[in-house]
């Protein structure tokens, strides 16, 4: 078929009577499916029994990939699929509703992978007419999707090849609309790197390597433009509702707006939470007075935001000091984290340059970071020489190292190959003796936060439904650290705690609200206030929102036990339970015990009402209603 042939939208047979989603408000009704293979374009709409039971994004487009997903797929090859879906506030005038969940199965991991991204591209995509978009097969040549309002093209994309994101999003803007919103990879994801991202502006699709998928189906890019806007139920009574909100909305856009997530270090320094040198130490009074926000201030540029975000809590950061001055990158915590203290490197400018590398070769600078941290710790200990690097000391704190490498992994050369299947699959290549250094759960690495200095944070990252993730997996900081609600030490009640932030997260997830929003309109974890979703929806959805995340926590669940997870995965790296680490002036030594963290999963899977095994014991999936 020829490139420049336009294709129409072909509807799909309706299923049956009831089951669109075209009258709910927040919802358009129908999905658009691409086949690259077949160049093939259609629409059908998401049922209805699915949006009652999970919602939107995250949870439908874990439904779909329970439909459609085989657990013995490869994630490379052309039946893996990428299910972008929308939430019901995506792209209404509900503030910081620009979230999109963005479902496949990893190439890092092997298994379900669940991310979401903030931005612009969701609310256009709804605006083009579509609550989601799937994407299946491969296309013969490098392609770009160009999705006008029912107008879906397939155009060439062989000279965007290797191009950087940023290059690549203002050329695809130049060739189909200067206001187009675009999501791509870039030259690591074309060369498949496992831990590739998708970009879109200053946001990303990080973790797990949803831009290998991409690249592995020959396509660089998708753009949209869309010209309707997004109904809902109330359209008055919201706006009087968001007016009543309106001063919690400024105040807490204001707070979170001054430094975004950047604040941390400082927490994460002060509680001795920041974990360093691949996680052999903590920071504990160091890191504050070389990245802390009165630090970070120096570099400032500017604040970035999403569609109608009036927090922006992007950081535009430009490097001083040569060889890097005047880079520029977005940053957040975990970024600053990975490329900073998790190497070693304890200085804004080179992690400034470090991000913006990642960003541009679209790579999920937590992967990265924590990559070159293993391999660094490698080094130290003589697993690694200089011959394999092509002569170049990797100790940590070598940030000029950690340029080159980034550079080698993006490009897939020399030891940078090895790095890019990522630090479990490189330590199958290196021997297996050093397997025990790299610090993941079910293939997903750690993030900045130690499970020695706040142990309920090690359950989340066990029992987190993508691996080690403190957005997936729940974040205990608030109630560890902030309010000290729970004994950060203590194994008891942690089930319980843990297993409310993941079901919270899992129906934010669901809504397309970005959770730094979601207190002040209401959803404010176990005993979230409906109004809003009701007004925009016109639906009462029955059981409630917390019901719907537990829902989709153990759907996640069923997925990932028939792609083989079993209670063994739900671990923690044996460092966190045999090295210790200091994290204030006791200078007592932190480590989580084998039997504390065994006792800690028994009592959540008896909070969750699953077996010992790790598996939901079918009394409840029968009263969640599951599939
Ligand atoms: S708070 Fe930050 S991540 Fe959330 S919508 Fe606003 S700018 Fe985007």
């Amino acid at each position: 078929m020829d490139y420049n042939t336009r294709h129409f939208l072909i509807e799909s047979k309706r299923p049956e009577e009831g089951s669109a989603t075209d009258s709910i408000g927040g919802y358009v009704g129908k999905v658009l499916r691409v086949n690259l293979t077949e160049r093939e374009v259609k629409t059908h709409p998401i049922p209805k029994e699915w949006i009652r039971k999970y919602m939107g994004g995250r949870g439908v487009a874990a439904r779909i990939y329970f439909e459609e997903i085989s657990p013995h797929l490869e994630p490379l090859q052309s039946d893996n699929k990428l299910i972008f879906i929308t939430g019901p506030l995506t792209g209404t005038i509900v503030p910081c509703c620009g979230k999109y969940e963005c479902v496949t199965k990893s190439p890092l991991t092997n298994r379900y992978l669940c991310t979401n991204a903030s931005g612009f591209f969701g609310p256009e995509l709804k605006k083009a007419g579509y609550d989601g978009l799937i994407v299946e097969g491969k296309a013969k040549e490098p392609t770009y999707i160009w999705i006008k309002d029912e107008s879906v093209e397939f155009k060439p994309a062989a000279h965007l090849s290797y191009k950087a994101t940023t290059e690549t999003q203002s050329m695809i803007k130049k060739e189909t609309d200067p206001t187009s919103k675009v999501m791509c990879i870039g030259p690591a994801g074309e060369r498949l790197v496992r831990f590739a991202c998708i970009q879109s502006d200053h946001r990303t699709f990080g973790r797990g390597g949803a831009g290998a998928v991409m690249g592995s189906k020959q396509l660089k890019a998708i753009a949209v433009k869309g010209n309707s806007s997004v109904k809902v139920s109330e359209p008055e009574k919201l706006k009087d509702k968001l007016r009543t909100l309106l001063s919690d909305i400024t105040a807490a856009a204001r707070d979170y707006r001054k430094h975004g997530t950047l604040y941390i270090v400082d927490l994460a320094d002060e509680k001795g939470t920041l974990p360093s040198r691949n996680f052999q130490t903590v920071t504990y009074n160091f890191a504050a007075d070389r990245l802390g926000v009165k630090v970070m201030e120096k570099y400032f540029v500017s604040h970035t935001a999403c569609y109608n975000c009036p927090t922006a809590c992007g950081k535009l950061l430009e490097a001083k000091d040569p060889p890097y001055k005047g880079i520029r990158a977005d940053l957040d915590y975990e970024l600053v984290w990975a490329l900073g203290p998790l190497c070693g490197v304890f200085d804004y400018s080179p992690i400034i340059a470090a991000v913006n590398l990642v960003d541009q070769y679209g790579m999920d600078g937590i992967e990265t970071g924590y990559a070159i941290s293993f391999a660094m710790e490698l080094y130290e200990k003589g697993f690694i020489r200089e011959t394999d690097l092509d002569g170049f000391d990797l100790r940590f704190g070598n940030h000029e190292s950690m340029m080159k490498l980034i550079k080698m992994i993006a490009e897939r050369r020399g030891f940078g190959d090895v790095l890019a299947e990522g630090a479990l699959r490189s330590s199958g290549r290196l021997g297996n003796t050093v397997s025990k250094y790299v610090m993941h759960v079910k293939g997903l690495p750690l993030t900045g936060w130690d499970p020695r200095a706040m142990i309920g944070m090690g359950l989340a990252f066990a029992t987190s439904s993508r691996g080690a993730c403190h957005n997936v997996g729940g974040w205990t900081g608030r109630d560890e650290l902030l309010i000290n609600e729970a004994d950060r030490f203590a194994t008891k009640g942690k089930g319980g705690l843990v297993k409310t932030l993941q079901d919270t997260r899992a129906y934010i997830d669901s809504l397309g609200l970005c959770t730094y929003m979601r207190s002040p309109l209401g959803f404010k974890g176990a005993k979230p206030d409906m109004e809003i979703l009701q007004l925009v929806t016109g639906v009462d959805f029955e059981g409630g929102l917390m019901e719907i995340g537990e829902r989709i926590y153990n759907l996640e669940r069923i997925i990932l036990n028939r792609e083989g997870v079993t209670r063994a995965d739900d671990d923690l790296p044996q460092r966190i339970k045999s090295e210790g680490i200091v994290v204030d002036d006791t200078g007592l030594q932190h480590f989580l015990k084998d039997e504390e963290f065994q006792s800690m999963l028994d009592e959540y899977y008896k909070e969750r009402g699953w077996s010992l095994d790790g598996v939901p014991t079918q009394n409840k999936l029968k009263s969640l209603g599951i599939p």
